[in-house]
Order: structure tokens, then C-alpha cells, then sequence
């Protein structure tokens, strides 16, 4: 399902949106290649100006820039990514402070609660509920307004998508949406909800990108903890996701 919406030119009018005129072309960029939407991934990249590595084994992530790990089904991902060893390789990359994103299924394998299951990679200090907007037939996309990209909305699509139900310490919160969170930022680690390589509109890659060469600084104070339901932080209320 690839929308053809057009590319949106950020100008950077505001100061804090994206720079469309980086050049990525010394970045190469791992794409989690165990199962769901990889290729679509490898294209935003490479339309972006990146190396995309396809990885569907252990030992490569060493040698990245960084790393996206896409949407899919996140139980097939995080089973095969703990039987071919990618949970240490994931946390050791996540730790040199070189960019992550987890995009839907993505989202999930780095969240450190996931409601009503155990956490596969936890490395973000979010909490998510899968499936939070329904089944695939009331997948759906919508407008978000992502200041940190820029004052155009940026189409998100949302299929079986997961809600990120708390944000807690550290965790800057780039987009809401109806329910809540959709898309946050953990200093080098990004989660987003919804799918932005099933658009043509490659800020969101860009701002990744950007991560990367380090021009991308958090643009938001994230002293504070956010959360859509509780006041409390993830870390506080451990016994009860
Ligand atoms: N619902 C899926 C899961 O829980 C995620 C769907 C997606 O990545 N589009 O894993």
C-alpha cells in the first residue's frame, strides 16, 4: 500500500525543521531484513541519498551508520532476532550512540513494556500497546502535525498499528495523535507507530539521516515525563504493564 502523496520542500522556515540539501552519500544504513517491510525501507534510504545494507544475519552491524528495524509482525521479528543473535548487536549499536528506527513492528522490539508480554529488545523507555488501533481492515492514515520535520503535516499510516501508551523519562515526544503518542525520539533511538516508508515523503528518513551525521540534535526538553494515561513513569510502575 504505497501512497503517492508528493514530497513535501521543508524550507526550514520555523528553524527547526529537517536540512533537504544534506548529503548522505558517505552513510551506509542496516535494514532488519527478518521479515515485513524492508524493501520499502532500502528504497526511502537510497532515494535519500544513503547506502542500504540488507542484514539478515549477525556480525554486520558493527560497520553501520545505523540502523532501521521495520514494521512486520513483531512476535516473527523478535523470535528470529533472538535465535540468529541480533538483541546484543542491536543494544551494542543503540550504546556508540549511532541513530535507531523502529518503525510499528520496530516500535514494539524496542520498548521496554510491552503491555501483556515480555519486552524483545529493551531499549527505549516507552510503553506500547499493540494493536491499539485495530485490524488490518481499519488500517488508516491521517495528517501529523511533526513540528521537528517541518510545518507540513507528514501523512501517517497507521496498519495494526501499536499506541505508545507512556513516554516516560528522557523520551521527547514528536507526534500524538487522537489516542496518544505516536512517534518519539530516546537521544539516538527513534520509534514511530506508523509506517513513513509507505509515503513518498522522506523527511522523516531525512531527520534519521541527519541523526547520523549528528546534525540532527533533540529539539525538545525531555526532562519531563510524559504519559497519556498515568503521571507516572514506566520505570514506577513496572508491576503493572
Ligand atoms: N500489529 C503488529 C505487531 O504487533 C505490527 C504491525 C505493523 O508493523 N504494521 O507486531
Amino acid at each position: 500500500m504505497i501512497k503517492d502523496t508528493k514530497a513535501k520542500d521543508n524550507t526550514n522556515k520555523n528553524g527547526t525543521a529537517i536540512n533537504m540539501e544534506a548529503d548522505f552519500s558517505g552513510l551506509t544504513i542496516a535494514v532488519l531484513a527478518l521479515q515485513g517491510a524492508v524493501s520499502e525501507h532500502m528504497d526511502c534510504l537510497e532515494r535519500c541519498g544513503a547506502q542500504a545494507l540488507h542484514v539478515r544475519r549477525a556480525g554486520l552491524l558493527q560497520e553501520v551508520d545505523g540502523l532501521i528495524i521495520p514494521g512486520g509482525e513483531s512476535t516473527t521479528i523478535g523470535r528470529l532476532s533472538n535465535l540468529f543473535g541480533f538483541g546484543e548487536e542491536v543494544s551494542a549499536l543503540a550504546a556508540t550512540g549511532k541513530p535507531i528506527l523502529g518503525t510499528c513492528a520496530g516500535a514494539i522490539l524496542l520498548a521496554r513494556r510491552i503491555e501483556g508480554q515480555e519486552p524483545i529488545i529493551p531499549l527505549m523507555n516507552i510503553a506500547v500497546q499493540r494493536n491499539a488501533f485495530g485490524r488490518q481492515r481499519e488500517s488508516f492514515e491521517t495528517d501529523l502535525a511533526i513540528p521537528a520535520l517541518g510545518t507540513e503535516p507528514f501523512c501517517g499510516i497507521f496498519i495494526r498499528a501499536p499506541l505508545i501508551k507512556e513516554a516516560a523519562e528522557g523520551v521527547e515526544v514528536l507526534a500524538a495523535y487522537d489516542k496518544g503518542i505516536v512517534f518519539v525520539r530516546e537521544k539516538n533511538l527513534l520509534a514511530t507507530s506508523f509506517h513513513p516508508e509507505l509515503t513518498d515523503d522522506l523527511r522523516l528518513h531525512r531527520y534519521f539521516l541527519g541523526m547520523a551525521l549528528g546534525q540532527q540534535k533533540s529539539i525538545f526538553n525531555c526532562t519531563e515525563v510524559r504519559s497519556y494515561n498515568s503521571g507516572a513513569g514506566i520505570k514506577e510502575r513496572n508491576n503493572q504493564i
